[in-house]
C-alpha cells in the first residue's frame, strides 16, 4: 500500500511537528546526568524545569526506513554545566544519524564507544553534524536561547539509554571563564578540575 500524506507542517520555534507525539524531559527525568548533585537537587526543588522536548515522526519500521525527531533543548545551567540531553547509543550500534541545526548555539558531545575518546562538534543554526555509528551522542545548549535541531536516523537504530545510565559520558561541558569547555569526569562523577580542554568552536 502506498504511503500518503508524507508532508507535514512543522514549527521549529514551538518544537512541534504536525501529528507527531512530543516527549518532554524535565530535570527530574535526568537523574544522574549532571555532575553537581547539590545544584541538581536545588533546581529540581525550585521548579523542575523542562530541559528538552522531542517530537518524533516514525512513518514506518523496517530495513531501509527512516525516522526523525525535532529536538528543542532549553538554555540553562546546573552548577557550571550546560543543559544537555540524556544522550544515547543506538541499540543497533552501526547506525549513524544526521543532526541538522535549525536555531540556537550548542554542540554535540560525542564519545566513541570503542576507544572511549570524547569530543565536541558544534551544532547550531548554521551547523549539520554527522554522528557515526558506535558513537554515544548528547546535545548541549551553550547559548541563551533554545537549541532546535532535527535528528534523522535509521528506523532500525533503536535507542540504548542503559549504557549511558550505567556510567554517564566520560566528559562534560562546563563554563570556564564564561566559555564552553570540555572536561573529563572525575571518578566521583564531578568535573575534574585539572584536565580542562578549552573548546573554541562553540
Ligand atoms: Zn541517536
Amino acid at each position: 500500500m502506498a504511503m500518503k500524506h508524507l508532508s507535514r507542517t512543522y514549527a521549529p520555534h514551538a518544537g512541534a511537528v504536525e501529528g507527531a507525539p512530543v516527549a518532554t524531559r524535565r530535570l527530574r527525568d535526568l537523574a544522574g546526568v549532571f555532575a553537581d548533585s547539590a545544584a541538581y537537587q536545588a533546581a529540581c526543588a525550585a521548579g523542575d524545569p523542562v530541559i528538552y522536548t522531542v517530537a518524533s515522526v516514525e512513518p514506518a519500521d523496517g530495513d531501509g526506513q527512516i525516522h526523525y525527531g525535532l529536538g528543542t533543548l532549553m538554555p540553562g545551567m546546573i552548577g557550571d554545566e550546560y543543559y544537555c540531553t540524556r544522550g544515547h547509543l543506538h541499540a543497533w550500534r552501526p547506525a549513524a544519524e544526521v543532526y541538522i541545526g535549525l536555531s540556537g548555539v550548542g554542540a554535540m558531545l560525542l564519545e566513541d564507544e570503542r576507544s572511549g575518546e570524547s569530543w565536541l562538534e558544534p551544532l547550531g543554526a548554521d551547523r549539520i553534524v554527522y554522528v557515526p555509528g558506535f558513537t554515544a551522542h548528547r546535545t548541549v545548549n551553550t547559548g541563551d536561547v533554545p537549541l532546535v535541531y532535527l535528528g534523522i536516523y535509521p528506523a532500525a537504530a533503536g535507542h540504548d539509554y542503559a549504557a549511558i545510565a550505567a556510567r554517564n559520558f566520560r566528559a562534560l561541558v562546563v563554563a570556564r571563564d564564561g566559555r564552553p569547555t570540555l572536561v573529563q569526569r572525575a571518578g566521583d562523577g564531578t568535573a575534574a578540575a585539572g584536565r580542562a580542554q578549552e573548546h573554541h568552536h562553540v
